[in-house]
């Protein structure tokens, strides 16, 4: 077969053309060097394309009350106080000037009736905060960040999927990849790469990604030796359509809790009064009364000064909670639980949500200007990633560089709808920025070990010649359902290590698949290489999950149901791979917080002792 390869060289490599990579991208090309942009899907159907509710920023014009200092902490909070704080705070601080540059560059928000970009209610944000276009701001999103970014000379290869960085004297190198289309073989030479690859849902049988979100980014800068973190937190949101089965897992955004809907059980409670956690009694309403009375100030455009209604809390806690009822036999007729949205305006619900009431109408046969959807959770996001430096996003592997939702850090143990797409701009420009500079300054392209790049290409292709090997799709489907079952949004010891059993199994098939039928247009060969780094990816979670003794955010032990924060409260997950390529475990910690922040943060959340 032939191994014949094209070399191209750039400044800057920038793997992933999603928000975050567009951002760093665009970036990057300001600084007057070559930049290519590599995505293993088209440009324009990267995985913020689908983000439908909005991008948090503290812009205060729903309520002048906000500040990036609320902003700051409402993350930190959300987080259960595990994010990195430093970044938390640029994150919060550059946020609305990032969205404001949106604008500038063409993207159309919705406006408030005097003219300013709008903000919805979230989740886990105090006050409106999420700036949206109705329920399509990534659609948006993109593609202001693709007009922007074709007028900057970044070269693009669409459809090429990258197999294996390389490094040389312990610097960022290069990688390999191949052409999806016709299976052609390219290395690419650079002087600094961003890693923005986006997450790693697929692994769950029940998710709201799509088909690209198996996770290579974090395996690539796993095997080429970058430290992995948090990789214990994934966020299950709770709202994913759950009926009928072909539709499993499709999101039901946050949105449609922002505008008034309401969860209820299978007698008709409205039971999120029954899960409102300690920390966040203050803040939520008590009774249904109470909540009704803050939607309608909310409608009719006045500030709201009462505490919020319980389907806003965070996303951990309203996942946890439909499972619980569904758990005590109250589950809806499907297994979930009922959104509700249809006691609004019609026409408010269509013009406020119409993405969502086309996706129920068409898919579901359900009119949610009449009727309530059913929900129930659905793997989201992954809060654990490629652990990076606060103000440059380099990764521990000298000249890779890492935003987005591959990188870990802002988030902790659980992420506020509507601040990915504000991490994305915020830290996409950051990591572009400083890969610009230092590539500036980088003169020579480093030569890349030959026996590495003959062996990567002969692992590439390995699937394509053998001949009876299992169908990769197969492994895939096991894998999925063996991840939603024991490392799914409960958890315990038992499970976590049957789990990593199981995936010692899956990778010994996965060493025998085989995909004939040539490299053009051929998905099983795909999928058959995309099934190593699902395999790793998997194993770090079920790996930090078994460790992490408590339960906090995206992570829920059966068998230690409270959050331990004496022992676990300010430590997070460190992965890497020891010197004989196992994968091992180990915490860090972050920098203590400075005073002058701590005062923002709710005093009784840190544990700490006087
Ligand atoms: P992506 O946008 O996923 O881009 C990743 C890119 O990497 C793609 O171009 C992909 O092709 C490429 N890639 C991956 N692997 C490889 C490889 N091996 N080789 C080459 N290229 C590769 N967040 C919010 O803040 N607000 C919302 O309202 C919101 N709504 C959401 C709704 C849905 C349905 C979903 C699924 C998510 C939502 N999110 C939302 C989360 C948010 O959309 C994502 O976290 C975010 O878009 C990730 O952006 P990214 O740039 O990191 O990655």
């Amino acid at each position: 077969m032939d191994k014949q390869y094209t070399t191209h060289h750039y400044d800057v490599v920038v793997i992933g053309a999603g928000g975050a990579g567009l951002r760093a991208a665009i970036e990057a090309s300001s600084h007057d060097i070559s930049v290519a942009i590599i995505s293993k899907s088209m440009l324009g159907k990267a995985h913020t394309v689908m983000a439908e509710g909005g991008a948090a920023a503290a812009l205060s014009n729903k309520d002048h009350r906000d500040s990036w200092q609320t902003h700051f902490r409402d993350t930190m909070k959300g987080g259960k106080y595990l994010g990195d704080w430093r970044m938390a705070q640029i994150h919060a601080q550059q946020a609305p000037d990032r969205i404001r540059e949106l604008e500038q560059w063409g993207a159309v928000f919705d406006r408030t009736p005097v003219g300013l970009t709008n903000q919805r209610n979230f989740g886990g944000h105090t006050y409106p905060r999420l700036a949206h276009i109705g329920d399509a701001t990534g659609l948006e999103i993109i593609r202001t960040l693709q007009q922007k970014g074709v007028h900057t000379g970044i070269e693009v290869f669409m459809e090429y999927t990258v197999r294996k960085l390389f490094k040389t004297d312990g610097h960022i190198s290069g990688f390999l990849a191949y052409n999806r289309q016709d299976g052609s073989l390219h290395l690419f030479k650079a002087k600094k790469i961003v890693l923005a690859t986006g997450g790693i849902t697929r692994c769950w049988e029940v998710c709201s990604g799509s088909w690209e979100y198996t996770g290579e980014g974090h395996a690539l800068a796993y095997w080429i030796g970058a430290e992995m973190g948090d990789m214990e937190f994934v966020q299950f949101h709770p709202t994913g359509m759950i009926w009928p089965p072909s539709v499993k897992g499709i999101l039901v955004t946050e949105g449609v809790r922002g505008e008034g809907g309401m969860l209820s059980n299978s007698e008709g409670n409205r039971f999120m009064f029954d899960y409102v956690p300690e920390m966040y009694r203050e803040e939520f309403a008590d009774t249904e009364e109470e909540a009704l009375e803050w939607v309608a100030e909310v409608i009719s455009g006045k500030l709201a000064t009462k505490r919020r209604p319980p389907e806003l809390l965070t996303r951990d806690v309203v996942a946890k909670a439909i499972n619980s009822e569904r758990e005590a036999g109250r589950a809806s007729e499907h297994g979930g639980a009922y959104l509700d949205i249809s006691w609004r305006d019609e026409d408010e619900v269509r013009k406020k949500l119409p993405g969502m009431y086309h996706q129920f109408m068409e898919l579901a046969a359900v009119d949610i200007t009449k009727q309530a959807m059913e929900v129930g959770p659905t793997a989201h996001y992954v809060m654990g990633g490629v652990k990076v430096d606060p103000y440059t996003q380099e990764t521990t592997v000298l000249g890779l560089y890492a935003a987005g939702e591959a990188a870990t850090g802002l988030h902790g143990a659980n992420r506020l709808g509507g601040n990915s797409l504000s991490d994305l701009i915020v830290f996409g420009k950051i990591a572009g920025e400083y890969a610009a500079i230092a590539a500036k300054s980088t003169l020579e392209y480093l030569d890349i070990n030959q026996e590495e790049i003959d062996f990567t290409i002969e692992a590439t292709l390995a699937p394509l010649l053998r001949l009876d090997g299992e169908n990769p799709a197969k492994v895939v489907e096991d894998l999925r359902h063996m991840m939603q079952n024991k490392v799914g949004i409960i958890r315990t010891e038992k499970l976590l290590k049957e789990a990593l059993d199981d995936l010692d199994k899956l990778e010994e098939r996965a060493k025998f698949t085989s995909s004939p039928g040539g490299r053009v247009y051929n998905p099983g060969w795909h999928q058959a290489l995309e099934i190593e780094a699902m395999i790793d990816v998997s194993r770090m979670c079920a790996l930090a999950a078994l460790h992490r003794e408590e339960s906090r955010g995206g992570h829920t032990r059966d068998d230690f149901p409270i959050p331990d924060h004496q022992k676990w409260g300010k430590i997070n997950s460190r992965i890497k791979q020891d010197e004989n390529g196992n994968m091992v475990i180990d915490y860090t910690t972050y920098p203590p917080i400075p005073d002058e922040l701590k005062a923002h943060l709710d005093k009784d959340d840190l544990h700490e002792e006087e």
